[in-house]
């Protein structure tokens, strides 16, 4: 019996998964990050005491893995200080985990504890080399190899979000470098392309659709070309083409198994998926490109619970 724990920075969602990969407890709760460290890191022990007493009706209680934010150490279970986590800075978090539950911990973050969850439970099982992104606010990135993330040098690896497609790009990325995919076809980049243009195309239905222009979203842009509008239509081509030319690169870098994509922009589905696998083999010297599967997670909003057990199952 193993705990994964997924800690958001809106939500804590935690879940109980036996050896057979039934998920058998769920519980969540706010992680009132706002409220300080104390208040939030006390309510993942609190979260985690609950699960490890609801293990003993099901098992013994083998280990903790932990998904959250980064930057963090996958090698000590340190997290720095995210920056959607006040106050939590240098948290030693595994170690603690482990001297309270008296189990091993691990901690990894969400992007490649979300991968790692689809190699080992979701759409890339049974494959042995997966690169996995979540389309999301931002773009997260996990490289897996035979059910293990791979971590570099540092632990800083699978940044894969952070790699520019456009060196000359006038959007600057969160990170301080310029053209990064993230910056260009994450879910609130597609939002501001729309914003952008919206007075271009009078016509367009997004804006009504969506209320105001800071509630337009991914899922707003497709409602609206599922209905023709042409705006629409064309903010998913580009942004399909800007993904093709990345993850014709990540096949060229890695020629992966398989390539799934989650988050919130994968469920434009197969608007976005046909264009993608349309143009990821022109944009990469590797001539099995168009033997690569590209597919939606499978995981859905459990996915960091489901990526969290994966990792302490994987270590
Ligand atoms: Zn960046």
């Amino acid at each position: 019996m193993i705990i994964g724990l997924d800690i958001g920075g809106t939500k804590l969602a935690g879940g109980l998964i036996t050896p057979d990969a039934q998920l058998v407890e769920r519980r969540e709760r706010p992680t009132r990050a706002r409220e300080g460290v104390d208040v939030s890191l006390g309510g993942v022990y609190a979260l985690l005491e609950e699960l490890a007493e609801a293990a003993k009706t099901h098992g013994t209680l083998d280990g903790v893995g932990i998904c959250a934010p980064g930057p963090l150490d996958p090698k000590t279970g340190v997290i720095f200080n995210p920056t959607n986590m006040p106050g939590w800075v240098n948290i030693r978090l595994a170690e603690e985990v482990s001297r309270r539950l008296q189990v091993p911990c691990l901690v990894e973050n969400d992007a490649n504890g979300a991968g790692l969850g689809e190699a080992v439970f979701g759409a890339a099982r049974g494959f042995s080399r997966v690169f996995y992104a979540t389309l999301s606010t931002g773009i997260g990135t996990g490289i897996i190899f035979d059910e293990r993330v791979y971590h570099g040098k540092n632990g800083a690896a699978g940044e894969g979000g952070h790699v520019s497609i456009d060196y000359r790009s006038p959007v600057r990325c969160n990170c301080g470098s310029i053209g990064c995919i993230e910056a260009l076809a994450s879910g609130s980049s597609i939002a501001r392309r729309a914003r952008e243009r919206l007075s271009e195309y009078p016509q367009s239905k997004i804006l009504s659709l969506a209320g105001t222009l800071e509630q337009i979203t991914a899922e707003t842009i497709a409602r609206a070309a599922a209905g023709g509008d042409t705006l629409a239509a064309l903010l998913i081509e580009e942004t399909a083409e800007m993904l093709g030319a990345w993850l014709g690169s990540v096949v060229s870098l890695l020629d992966p198994d398989i390539i799934v994509l989650g988050g919130g922009v994968s469920r434009i589905g197969e608007p976005l998926f046909g264009r993608i696998r349309e143009a990821v083999p022109r944009r990469t010297i590797n001539p099995f490109a168009v033997n690569t599967p590209i597919v939606p997670a499978q995981l859905g909003k459990d996915v960091g619970i489901w990526g969290a057990a994966a990792v302490i199952r994987s270590r």
